[in-house]
């Protein structure tokens, strides 16, 4: 049985992960504490936030059939909030919903976790680099994580990292063809964004529990706690436009905060009450800018495989869409 790396726990490395396994021996890497990626919820004390994807959107009829035993089991649930639309100086307006939006229950995180079961994990493991073995007897992918190399070899090496850093890894070991201007890899880009996660002891008011802010560095404001199965302890995640976090990319976090915080106060038009934690988490790769051609990318010659959000689309279903098809084409080739 071929063995493989799956670099990243987010939706596209488990998915591959999940359809693969029984047909390959699946070993993945994580470099943070947890799996999800950009699906993650942070904790701080009791106070829970959902401080990468707030919810997603299910068009395909593929990623809604793979949604279907989890919104039966109640691990996914449709988000309904009021949402508004904010601007300075403008009376707010409802924003309409046209499709359905989910969250996973109890918090964003659940879904991954649940995905991960049984599976081969390695957490608070980052792959630095990859090397070709020169052993004859053992051929294949070497990795590196920091100073040290992982004991076992690969037969496949399959990174469902940000696009930026999929390239570090790959560029000096893929054919030279996937490195020309019209494959779209060197091009393809993910920009920053800035959550700030604000936990309250007193109730909130706002008259919303989602609203789209026009024209202002932040974009998104959001009550977690509003969404379905979360502790009755309110919090905010505010996210800011990717342009804003771009051009602060070189601010303290104490002035990012400070910034986010006035023009937070300032479109609700009230003053907020006392937080009890207050965070900021700095998402250096957030949104897809300009995603790659084919759904996933495929290097015969070198076995090296990458799948992810940069893919597709920007969203957590493009992920899942990206993982899903290169599982397919990898099980016609295993
Ligand atoms: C602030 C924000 C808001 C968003 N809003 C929405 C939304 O409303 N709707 C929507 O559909 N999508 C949204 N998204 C996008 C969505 O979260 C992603 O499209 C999706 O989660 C990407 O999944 P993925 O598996 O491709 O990548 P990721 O979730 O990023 O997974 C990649 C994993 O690889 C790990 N990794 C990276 N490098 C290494 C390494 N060298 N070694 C080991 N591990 C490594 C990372 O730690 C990460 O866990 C949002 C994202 C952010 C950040």
């Amino acid at each position: 049985m071929k063995h493989i790396a799956i670099i990243g726990t987010g939706m596209a490395g488990l998915t591959l992960a999940r359809q693969l396994d029984g047909r390959a021996k699946i070993t993945l890497f994580e470099k943070s504490r947890g799996v999800s990626g950009r699906l993650s919820t942070r904790r701080l004390g009791n106070h829970e936030f959902d401080h990468g994807a707030q919810f997603f959107t299910a068009r395909s009829k593929s990623f809604r059939q793979f949604l279907a035993p989890f919104i039966s089991e109640g691990l996914v649930a449709q988000w309904q909030p009021k949402v508004l639309t904010l601007a300075s100086n403008e009376k707010p307006y409802k924003r309409d919903w046209f499709e359905p939006h989910y969250v996973a229950v109890p918090r964003m995180n659940s879904l991954c976790k649940h995905l991960s079961r049984n599976l081969d994990i390695n957490l608070k493991t980052n792959i630095t680099g990859l090397k070709k073995s020169s052993a004859r007897d053992n051929p294949g992918w070497i990795l590196h994580t920091g100073d040290t190399v992982w004991q076992e070899t690969f037969d496949w090496v399959i990174s469902t990292a940000p696009v930026n850093q999929t390239l570090i890894l790959f560029r000096d070991h893929l054919a030279p063809k996937f490195l020309s201007e019209d494959t779209g890899l060197t091009s393809a880009n993910l920009s920053p964004c800035c959550s700030l996660m604000l936990g309250f002891l007193q109730s909130l008011s706002l008259g919303f529990e989602a609203a789209r802010v026009k024209n202002l560095g932040i974009k998104w404001i959001m009550v977690n706690s509003s969404k379905p199965g979360r502790p009755q302890i309110p919090t905010l995640v505010v996210q800011s436009s990717n342009q804003w976090a771009q051009d602060h990319l070189k601010d303290s976090d104490d002035q990012v905060i400070t910034q986010m915080m006035t023009e937070l106060e300032s479109i609700l038009d009230q003053p907020l009450p006392e937080t009890a934690v207050q965070s900021l988490q700095r998402w250096r790769y957030s949104r897809v800018e300009q995603t790659l051609e084919p759904d996933y990318l495929l290097d015969l010659e070198n076995s090296l495989a990458g799948s992810g959000d940069w893919c597709l689309s920007g969203r957590v279903e493009g992920a899942f869409l990206s993982a899903k098809r290169l599982a397919r084409r990898m099980g016609q080739i295993l």
